[in-house]
């Protein structure tokens, strides 16, 4: 049998479509129907997996995939054995602070002793320690932008892409914690022969990007 090399991608979500449309782009033809967890290309060494997108850098590196696509703050924030091999421009949006809008939000320093909710607790704590501050942090897995509302976080930490979620929940974006964008990482030991597979893969995507612009 011959390798393959097996792409994990989101299931579905805000990056299933640009997802596909980049492998469809790159000239693999493969069929996604709605219930499949995998596929084989027909004219490409690859198989693709459909999972959940936060748990795509666990299986990357166990090896249950090679390669995945995700939002860089879901790389970022696992901190997993994976290797950022490439960005893909789309799906950006930036994580952010953000505060009620009556607040009298003065610098970084407000949130110091304050209580922020987030999906996102290592990638806050990294950036609390960068800026000497101290504050909790309550983790919730959805929803995060009510939970100043209902008293359950003073601020919050949560992905941005127009405002419009945070403006109609009474909040105010205060501080870019960091900007996202859809990547690919790899698992590090990645044979001889996956690596070539996936270099001739990368060859095709630089290759679409340059022919758009
Ligand atoms: P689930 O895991 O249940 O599918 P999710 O919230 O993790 O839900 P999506 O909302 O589909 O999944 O977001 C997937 C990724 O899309 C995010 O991690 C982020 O990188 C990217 N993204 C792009 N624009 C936005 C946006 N406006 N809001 C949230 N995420 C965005
Ligand atoms: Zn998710």
């Amino acid at each position: 049998m011959s390798t393959l090399l097996r792409i994990a991608i989101q299931k579905s979500g805000r990056l299933q479509e640009g997802s596909l449309d980049l492998l469809h782009e790159s000239g693999l033809s493969f069929s996604n129907g709605k219930d499949q967890l995998k596929t084989q290309a027909r004219n490409f060494p690859v198989e693709i997996l459909f999972l959940r997108d936060d748990d795509i850098p666990q299986y990357v590196e166990d090896q249950v995939a090679d390669v995945g696509i995700v939002g860089e703050n879901v790389f970022c924030e696992k901190k997993k054995n994976n290797e950022l091999v490439k960005r893909l421009d789309f799906a950006k949006c930036r994580l952010s602070m953000a505060v009620p809008r009556s607040e009298n939000y003065t610098g970084v320093q407000w949130l110091n002793g304050k209580n922020i909710a987030t999906s996102y607790p290592n990638i806050v704590k990294d950036f609390l320690q960068k800026n000497n501050i101290k504050a909790g942090i309550h983790e919730i897995s959805g929803s995060v932008e009510i939970a100043p509302g209902i008293g359950l976080a003073d601020a919050i930490c949560d992905l941005v892409s127009t405002g419009s979620t945070l403006l109609s929940n009474g909040l105010k974006e205060v501080e870019v914690v960091m900007q996202s964008e859809a990547v690919i990482i790899a698992n590090p030991t990645l044979d001889a022969e996956k690596k070539k597979i996936l270099e001739k893969l990368l060859f095709r995507i630089e290759a679409v990007r340059k022919a758009k612009n």
